[in-house]
Order: C-alpha cells, then sequence, then structure tokens
C-alpha cells in the first residue's frame, strides 16, 4: 500500500515511515518543511534500505496534493503536518488555524476529488477539558484551552461530519499523550528549534551541556512529589499505534477515535531521574514557578486502542530516557550537526 504522510519530516512522521517501510507499506512525504528537515530522509535510508519520495509542499496546496495523490497511487494518508507549540498558537491564533484547519480541509477535499477515503489524524490530548476525573477515556469531556488546542478539535469535528456525509470515508483521530524518546538506532529523534518548549528535549540538552540546568515548572502540584504529572509515550509505540489504526481503519468506514497513552502518569522528578540514570549524570535542576496554562496532572485510558485495535505501550520509562540519551548524545546540535 502507499501511504501519502503528510509532515513526513518531522519528528514523529519520519518515525512512523522507518515503521511503514518495515511492515512493507510504501510512505510517500509531503511536507514544507516549516519545522522538519530533510536529513530525516538519508536516516530512513540508513535505517531502513529505502528512501521515501519526499515532495516539499504545503498541505493547502490543492492541485499539488491532487496531483500527489494520483501519481502515487495513494491508498490512503497519515496527516501529521501541523504548527504544534501551545504558546505560539496564542500569539499567531489565525496562523495555527489556516495551518492546521484549512490544511486539513484541502487535503480531504483534494483526497475525495482522487477517491482515496481512509484518513488517519494527529489529534492530542490537549482537546480534552480540565478535569480531576482520571484517566482521560475518548468520552472525557472536551474543553481545549488554547487555539493549537481547538484546532485540533475543530479537525476531528470536521472529520467526523465528513465521515457522517458519506459512508465511504474512513476518518480516523489518534489523541497522543506526550511523545518522548527517538528511534532506538540514535539515528533519529526530535530536534526542536530554539529553546525546547517540552520537558524531555529540554532534559536531554541539559545532560548533552547545551542548557545549564532544567528549570522544573511548579513543586506545590496536587501530585504526589508536587511537579506535574504526564502520560509519556515511546514515539517508537506512537509510530505502532499509527499502523495499528491504518490496518484497522482502511476499508472501514467510519469515524474512529482513540487515545494512544501508555495509562501511567509520571512525574517531572521521576522524569529527571530516570534520565539522569540512562546518562549516568546527576542533571543540574531548579525550582521555578508554575508556568502559566499547564494542569497538574493528566494521562490516558488506553483501553479502547487495545480492545480495538489491539494496540498497546510495549516500551519502558528506561526504553524512552536511553532512546533519547543515545539520539541526543550522538546529534548533540540534532539534524543540523
Ligand atoms: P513536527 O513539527 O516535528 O512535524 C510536523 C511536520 O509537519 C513538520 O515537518 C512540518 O514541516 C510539517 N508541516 C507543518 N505544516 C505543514 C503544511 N502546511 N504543509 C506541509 N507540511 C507541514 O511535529 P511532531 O511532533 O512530529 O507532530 C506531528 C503531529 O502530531 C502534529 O500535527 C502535532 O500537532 C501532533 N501532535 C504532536 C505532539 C507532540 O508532543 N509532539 C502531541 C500531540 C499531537
Ligand atoms: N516542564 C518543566 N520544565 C520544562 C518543561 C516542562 O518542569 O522546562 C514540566 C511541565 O510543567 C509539565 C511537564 O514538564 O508538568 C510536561 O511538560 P511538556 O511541555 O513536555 O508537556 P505538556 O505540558 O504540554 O503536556
Amino acid at each position: 500500500m502507499n501511504i501519502l504522510v503528510t509532515g513526513g519530516a518531522g519528528y514523529i512522521g519520519s518515525i512512523t515511515c522507518v515503521q511503514l517501510i518495515a511492515a512493507g507499506y510504501r510512505p510517500v512525504i509531503l511536507d514544507s518543511l516549516v519545522n522538519g528537515k530533510v536529513a530525516v530522509l538519508d536516516r530512513i535510508e540508513q535505517i531502513s534500505g529505502q528512501r521515501p519520495v519526499f515532495i516539499e509542499a504545503d498541505v493547502r496546496d490543492r492541485a499539488r496534493v491532487v496531483q500527489v495523490l494520483r501519481e502515487h497511487a495513494i491508498d490512503a494518508v497519515i496527516h501529521f503536518a501541523g504548527l504544534k507549540a501551545v504558546g505560539e498558537s496564542v500569539a499567531q491564533p489565525v496562523r495555527y488555524y489556516d495551518n492546521n484547519v484549512q490544511g486539513s480541509l484541502v487535503l480531504i477535499d483534494a483526497m475525495r476529488e482522487v477517491g482515496v477515503k481512509t484518513l488517519v489524524f494527529s489529534s492530542s490530548a490537549t482537546v480534552y477539558a480540565e478535569t480531576q476525573d482520571m484517566p482521560l477515556h475518548e468520552g472525557s469531556p472536551i474543553g481545549a484551552t488554547s487555539p493549537y488546542g481547538r484546532s485540533k478539535w475543530m479537525v476531528e469535528q470536521i472529520l467526523g461530519d465528513v465521515a457522517a456525509s458519506d459512508p465511504s470515508w474512513s476518518m480516523t483521530a489518534l489523541r497522543y499523550f506526550n511523545p518522548v524518546g527517538a528511534h532506538p538506532s540514535g539515528l533519529m529523534g526530535e530536534d526542536p528549534q530554539g529553546i525546547p518548549n517540552n520537558l524531555m528535549p529540554f532534559i536531554a540538552q541539559v545532560a548533552v551541556g547545551r542548557r545549564p540546568s532544567l528549570r522544573i515548572f511548579g513543586r506545590d502540584y496536587p501530585t504526589p512529589d508536587g511537579t506535574g504529572v504526564r502520560d509519556y509515550i515511546h514515539v517508537m509505540d506512537l509510530a505502532d499505534g499509527h499502523l495499528a489504526a491504518l490496518r484497522y481503519a482502511h476499508g472501514r468506514a467510519g469515524h474512529h477515535v482513540f487515545n494512544l497513552g501508555s495509562g501511567q502518569g509520571l512525574s517531572v522528578l521521576d522524569m529527571l531521574a530516570a534520565f539522569g540514570q540512562a546518562c549516568g549524570q546527576t542533571l543540574p535542576h531548579e525550582f521555578a514557578p508554575r508556568r502559566a496554562g499547564d494542569l497538574a496532572a493528566f494521562w490516558a485510558d488506553p483501553a479502547l486502542a487495545e480492545k480495538v485495535l489491539g494496540w498497546r505501550v510495549q516500551r519502558s520509562l528506561q526504553a524512552m530516557c536511553t532512546d533519547t540519551w543515545h539520539w541526543q548524545s550522538n546529534n548533540p546540535k540534532g539534524y543540523d550537526a
């Protein structure tokens, strides 16, 4: 099967391409490179012996997307392409809605024209409303609090409406929890631009000496050690979740929604300690005030994905840290080094 992977030059998309190739699929990457790296193509080839077709294009370029769907006889689409920085989305809401919502609309309309009717979409746990009621399951209340989160929820609703309008569509939204880790080869991983917003890439840059110290945002949350709790999922498990979703959804019409998480909550101090073990150092850190907009704790109920897709996480916290350290220490400056 030929799979169009929008955003396939990014963190999760590129690693998913490796897993797609390993499973016998043929990924075709379409990416504008607004946040992706063309160097991932060499790495994918190094790992899997195959170099995916790469098209540098914006998913909002309808004519180009139609042409790619036709030329490469695409059977299904995994749609990773999107902007993902929550803070930036608050400052630039129009850019976020245009890229994430309009981009998805253009893609869906191009697919309709060509008759490609299977779409797997990168959604996020940020669509859920703030609640003490853990774990979050697919029926938990929705209430995204940022333009980024709302853009994901808008697209999910569009997927539902399109599936309802025409029973030949198969629309799947995957709500990721906190993706971390790297390919175990150490050749591919997360390569954020500038100062990382997220915990794991920040810790990794402290470990490699690019940042002096981790600032832990808040030590007075109502959690066992007072620091924020999240559900971290190894990016390889996340990639495998896409393959499971694709196998399930292709040829199965309707609108499907799944959490992809581990089901386990871990604190900032848990992550710091595990990473310290993986890299053999005590990592410098200091406590700082809470970060605006942060929730104390949330984690997934991944039971639906296990029951329906036959998927569950396989990789441990130790693997998340060891693989990240392997990637970061081999590529201290990311793909550009
Ligand atoms: P990433 O930024 O590494 O990858 C996204 C890719 O999409 C980049 O290569 C970028 O160049 C490309 N892109 C963006 N807009 C585009 C457009 N209009 N046309 C073509 N290409 C475009 O991000 P990632 O971490 O790999 O995330 C992939 C998807 O998963 C995103 O949609 C993101 O919102 C979602 N997601 C990520 C996380 C996370 O923590 N990483 C959590 C939940 C959901
Ligand atoms: N965090 C932190 N220092 C950092 C980055 C993150 O203490 O430099 C904390 C953050 O407050 C949260 C957890 O780590 O409790 C995960 O943050 P991240 O931004 O990775 O994920 P999100 O908050 O978007 O789920």
